[in-house]
Formats: C-alpha cells, sequence, structure tokens
C-alpha cells in the first residue's frame, strides 16, 4: 500500500493519534469499543545518519498502517501518541540515549492504562519499537500486572523472532505472537543498518543524512559479535564505535516500505484473529 495518506500528517508522531483528537472523539470511540494500538519506543542513538527518535517513529508508522487494515476488517481502532522515555541498555553509553528506570517505565504504563480503563476502553495493544532486552522484558512484565492492576486487557504484540529471543512464555495471555523469521543473512543487521535506514528512508526521508550513507562501511558482525554487543553499555560500544550494526549504505526507501508493511499486515492481522475470537 503506497498510501501517500500515510505521511499527510507531516513528521508529527501525534497525527491520527488520541492527542489529535477532542475528548468527545475520544469518548466516542470508547463507545464504539475501539482497541487501542500502542507503540513504545525510545529515543536513542541510531549511527550518525539516523536520528534518536528512530524507534519511536518506525512502530508509530506502522500502527498508522496497521488501523487501516484493521479499518478494512472492520475493526475500529485508535492509536495512542507513542511511548518514548525507554530504556538503553544495550547503546546507553551514547550521547542521546535515554534510559529511565524499569520502575518508571512500568508505572508510566500501569497509569497510561488506568486512564484508557477510566474513558472505558477495554483492550490495548502494545507494540515495541526498541530490540534491547530489558526494554522488551519490562513491556511484557507491565502488561502483565497492567492487567491486575487496571483491569484493561492488555497485550504485548511480539514477532516469533523475538519472542524467542527474549525468551517470552508464548502461551502466557499477555503475549500475542506474530510469525516473522527474518532472513538468515551472514551478518547481522540489527540497529541502524540496512533495515532501519530504509524504514526511515522511505517514511521520513529528511531525517536521514543520506550523503554520510555512502561512507559507512558495513561492520560485518557475527552471532557471537552480536551477543556480545547485546551486553551493552562498553560493551556495545567498543563493537560498533559508530553506533550501527549493519549495512546502512545498502539501504532503499522502497525495502524499507515493504518492511514496515509486512510488519503492519502481520500485527494487524494477529489484532484481528484476537478481536474476532471474541478476546479471553
Ligand atoms: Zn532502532
Amino acid at each position: 500500500m503506497n498510501d501517500p495518506e500515510l505521511t499527510r500528517g507531516g513528521y508529527s508522531i501525534f497525527d491520527e493519534t488520541l492527542a489529535d483528537l477532542t475528548y468527545p472523539e475520544v469518548e466516542a470511540l470508547a463507545r464504539e469499543g475501539a482497541v487501542i494500538l500502542w507503540g513504545l519506543g525510545v529515543i536513542e542513538e541510531h549511527g550518525p545518519h539516523l536520528p534518536l527518535g528512530t524507534d519511536v517513529y518506525l512502530p508509530y508508522v506502522t500502527l498508522k498502517l496497521a488501523r487501516r487494515f484493521l479499518d478494512a476488517r472492520g475493526i475500529k481502532a485508535a492509536i495512542l501518541p507513542p511511548f518514548y522515555w525507554g530504556i538503553n541498555n544495550v547503546t546507553g553509553s551514547f550521547a542521546g540515549s535515554i534510559t529511565v528506570r524499569p520502575e518508571t517505565m512500568t508505572r508510566l504504563m500501569f497509569d497510561v492504562f488506568q486512564s484508557l480503563r477510566k474513558d472505558g476502553f477495554e483492550t490495548v495493544f502494545c507494540v515495541s519499537g526498541q530490540g534491547d532486552a530489558l526494554h522488551n522484558h519490562t513491556l511484557a512484565q507491565a502488561t502483565q500486572q497492567g492487567r491486575v492492576e487496571s483491569g484493561i486487557r492488555a497485550y504485548f504484540v511480539v514477532s516469533s523472532a523475538w519472542a524467542e529471543r527474549l525468551a517470552l512464555d508464548t502461551r502466557a495471555v499477555h503475549v500475542l505472537v506474530y510469525p516473522l523469521t527474518p532472513p538468515q543473512e551472514p551478518y547481522a543487521d540489527v540497529h541502524a543498518g540496512r533495515g532501519e535506514t530504509s524504514m526511515v528512508w522511505a517514511y521520513y526521508p529528511k531525517l536521514v543524512r543520506q550523503e554520510l550513507l555512502p561512507k559507512l562501511e558495513p561492520t560485518r558482525l557475527t552471532a557471537e559479535d552480536l551477543a556480545e554487543w547485546r551486553k551493552g553499555w562498553a560493551n556495545a560500544r567498543r563493537k560498533t564505535p559508530a553506533g550501527y550494526l549493519g549495512d546502512p549504505a545498502a539501504a532503499d526507501p522502497e525495502r524499507g516500505r515493504m518492511i514496515i508493511e509486512t510488519q503492519a499486515r502481520l500485527v494487524a492481522n494477529v489484532i484481528a484473529a484476537k478481536v474476532e475470537s471474541g478476546i479471553p
């Protein structure tokens, strides 16, 4: 779906979210039984060529598109403004990587759940924009405990690849897995590399320092290097001194559009299946 409407709001992360609505419009959405979609990212360094908000913009635009797919299936969804004060364990040593304590993130999520519940919303689907293990474990736990605290049906919507890496209990009621096996490549491309650079380029081209791309050498890191990088802080800095892990010079916006569309469709499918099942 090459949808110019998707970027109609320019670079605003409020466009098409509750933040741009009025309270009677939100009341109407709750009355109509809309489900809430929430992207949870982080402000984090993304190499010399991508903005710190990369992990906020990407889940946000994915959910905008997912909402269109849900709408086409007759499912009403509303997007919450993205969360961006998350956890940076891996790239924490770089300037601009802002990290909060897990309990801060958890409490904030609880309070948002409670506010949504107060307004009559019953279900919230959380999608992570950031690969950091601690960020995602915190998110998973907050959705689980948030159910008890607020009475809302909170879900962590996550790919099978991430669920496996994070060792999540995929049978748990708050974990909603969609099937996604990333292509096997000889070298890792997980942070500000070809994938993320392509996606930002597709929807936010002015935020990519395109003139730098040809100068960025691929990192060519193996699975063992990646495991070391994931230990975070000084380890990550040693493995990726320039702050990216992958091959940003190979990025292209068409590929980025494809990745976002695939993810949006998978996220919408798994949410639709849950909603159509009557939601336990
Ligand atoms: Zn990222």
